[in-house]
């Protein structure tokens, strides 16, 4: 029989004593879920293991109450109160022929304690590793590392008995006592337990042993480590220290799941690290062990990891986010459905929920997290009861994502979109900097668009209320974005400035529709997320002059949640744009704007520019929407994404699709969705 392209990534990996079903592994990664939230956290893995990830693993899992990550929502395995829940999920895994996998973790410096109270501990005195908690570890003394590795057999043996088959070690991320062990930046020892090498590294692999030890030989034993940080302090690099420890204990883990450190290296956004961006750092570890070896890199292309396995470099395909944008990644490949795959645009708005400890949010997978409390499957769109004729009026990534929910229940829908292309703003910013990937939303959706009979696409067709109203559709959406102030209102300027005569001033939208500033351009940035941060970047590659001025005490500051901050300043300096932090616009006229201190209001300096680009708040572009409030029912008409509510792209096409889920009938669709219930204990 012919071989299929994508045969290989459908064969068995054996994984010590248990095999894995095909080489899609979804590696741990946080849900925003949590030991509390835990029907929520089982609905969203479950949905993976659907979709045919054959290996699907939990986030970080506290092995006890010194190891307390509150307030980011991790899984918790204290004692057997725990357990029910963990049996639950190993269950449901494996009746979709998955492995199960956890990531048992005690967080040393990094935890806080915040609702147990206890001691922080590490290797050595020190601050915890968030430097904006005044508080200490304390340096674990001999029956401090006895207790650890005590509770870490423990934790295991509660792991196993919960039916996962994958245990995880974790030394990765600076997220992991283990790593602070490991690293001479954190460990300052004097024991046998630091200095060296060899004695950095014992912790290290006296738990890798306990672990096997306490599982004997029903589970595999993985190690998840990262072999270069991109914190010179740390030492790890894949030619140094993070190769000698994969030398070092080579064959000892079942599987090295190998990655980078930190968070931000390893969850790199596709503005600064594109598909395989880790290859470079992992390739080396396959050489070193013949045990299997799981990686990530954002990897979506099938034919890209069809040749990591050829060429040696993986036996398994590792996946966070891939896995969260589409969950039926594997189904899709095993389907040769390779068009339908929902790729990831590297956008990090699901790393920017983990930071508010949120149920995790994502741009191009609206039902993530919504498995279980809204009953949404990614693929699925329960038929509708009624055919009806529904127009949908815009065609960014709101109008798009409605569309293609209501075509998918099998309603006629028709799409009017006023320019010459659908897309909307994804297409639009994705001409900027770094933000390519950014139109893989207005391309799946048209994509699947095109291939449905019950939709017609109407481009160059700008509609008016009359004719909305005329076309005489049971349903109208109206979908027609948002468009950049003028005014100088913004984050933390709510009052409209008047623009003064002879100034030539521009918002993104100018630079989107290709108008070029001039030589000298002034960014005011009173947004604070990417946009002033990305036409800074644009416009200085363009060959500007450009500086950034903003009321925050950092530029891009937003960014910080999506891991960005640190690498858009060290692109921005490498580029020489300037940027002032902490000013407020005073006013400004021809060529000159005076800015004052944000705190203080002191009157400060004074900027030369050509062009003002002013990068505020938005207004929604919902003029049409009052025009048919009065000529139709009210449950005939909708607005969805910036024209209602000015946001993120995520919450464009969340929009989008509860909506079309509202039309559709589904009542969870509205707000009350299904809440996780604590059990009320009296007395
Ligand atoms: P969202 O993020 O909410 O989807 P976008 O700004 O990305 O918003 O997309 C809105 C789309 O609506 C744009 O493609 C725009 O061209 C289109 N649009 C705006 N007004 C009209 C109109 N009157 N008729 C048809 N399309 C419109
Ligand atoms: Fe990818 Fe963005 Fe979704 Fe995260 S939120 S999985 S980065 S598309």
């Amino acid at each position: 029989m012919d071989q299929g392209p994508y045969d290989l990534l459908f064969e068995p990996v054996k994984i010590g004593p248990v095999t894995a079903p095909n080489r899609f592994y979804s590696v741990p990664h946080a849900t925003g879920h949590g030991h509390a939230a835990p029907n929520g956290s089982i609905g969203l893995r479950e949905m993976k293991a659907k979709g045919g990830w054959g290996v699907v693993s939990m986030q970080i899992t506290e092995i006890g109450p010194d190891s307390d990550f509150a307030n980011h929502p991790m899984e918790r395995l204290w004692d057997d109160s725990d357990l029910p829940a963990h049996r639950l999920l190993t269950e449901r895994l494996k009746s979709h022929g998955a492995l199960a996998a956890i990531e048992l973790c005690h967080g040393g410096q990094r935890v806080k304690n915040f609702t147990s109270g206890l001691p922080v501990m590490g290797p050595s005195d020190l601050p915890v590793i968030r430097p904006e908690f005044p508080v200490q570890a304390r340096a674990m003394d001999k029956s401090d590392i006895r207790r650890f590795r005590e509770e870490h057999k423990r934790a295991a043996r509660m792991a196993r008995d919960a039916g996962y088959n994958i245990i995880y070690v974790y030394a990765a991320h600076n997220l992991s006592i283990l790593s602070h062990f490991l690293s001479p930046y954190t460990n300052q020892r004097l024991d046998e337990y630091g200095g060296s090498f060899t004695n950095r590294i014992r912790l290290l692999r006296e738990v890798i042993e306990d672990t096997r030890d306490a599982v004997g030989q029903e589970c595999a034993v993985a190690l998840r480590f990262s072999v270069e940080d991109s914190d010179p302090a740390h030492t790890l690099s894949a030619k140094g220290e993070g190769r000698d420890v994969v030398e070092a204990l080579a064959d000892l883990p079942d599987l090295w799941d190998v990655n980078l450190s930190s968070w931000p290296a390893d969850s790199a956004t596709s503005r600064f690290a594109s598909e395989g961006f880790q290859d470079d750092f992992t390739s080396f570890v396959k050489s070193v062990t013949n045990k299997p070896v799981v990686g990530v890199g954002r990897y979506t292309s099938p034919d890209n990891m069809v040749r990591l396995v050829k060429s040696g470099h993986l036996d398994l395909i590792g996946a966070a986010r891939p896995s969260i944008a589409d969950p039926f990644l594997p189904n899709k490949v095993k389907d040769g459905r390779i068009d339908d795959i929902r790729e990831c645009i590297g956008c990090n708005i699901c790393v920017a929920s983990d930071a508010y400890g949120i149920p995790i949010r994502c741009t191009q997978n609206p039902t993530i997290a919504e498995e279980w409390r809204r009953g949404w499957h990614p693929e699925v769109v329960p038929a509708a009861e009624k055919e009806q004729n529904i127009l949908i009026v815009g065609a960014g990534p709101a109008g798009l994502e409605c569309a293609w929910t209501l075509a998918r229940s099998g309603h006629n829908v028709t799409l009017a979109e006023k320019s010459n292309q659908v897309g909307g703003r994804s297409l639009r910013e994705s001409q900027l900097a770094g933000l390519a990937n950014w139109r893989r939303v207005a391309d799946y959706r048209n994509y699947q668009l095109q291939h449905k009979a019950n939709v017609q696409m109407y481009l160059n067709s700008e509609l008016s209320a009359r004719e909305i109203v005329e076309f005489g559709a049971d349903h109208v959406v109206v979908a027609t974005g948002s468009f950049w102030r003028r005014d100088g209102v913004g984050s933390t300027h709510f009052e409209p400035r008047l623009n003064p005569d002879g100034v030539d001033l521009m918002t993104p939208d100018d630079i989107l529709d290709g108008k070029m500033p001039g030589k000298r351009v002034l960014i005011y940035d009173d947004d604070h997320f990417y946009m002033g941060g990305v036409l800074a970047e644009h416009l200085a590659r363009a060959g500007h002059s450009v500086s950034i001025v903003t009321p925050h005490p950092e530029i891009s500051a937003w960014t910080g949640f999506t891991l960005e901050q640190p690498a858009i300043v060290r692109r921005l300096s490498n580029l020489d744009v300037k940027w002032q932090t902490n000013l407020t616009l005073k006013n400004y006229g021809a060529g000159k704007a005076q800015f004052c201190c944000a705190l203080t209001a002191v009157e400060r300096d004074e900027f030369d520019f050509d062009t003002m680009l002013i990068v505020g708040a938005r207004s929604p572009n919902d003029r049409i929407y009052d025009g048919l409030k009065s000529e139709l029912a009210t449950d005939r008409h909708w607005l969805v994404g910036d024209c209602h509510a000015p946001g993120t792209m995520q919450a464009a096409v969340f929009s989008g699709h509860r909506v079309a889920r509202k039309i559709n009938g589904d009542l969870l669709a509205a707000e009350n969705f299904r809440r996780e219930s604590a059990i009320l204990i009296s007395g």
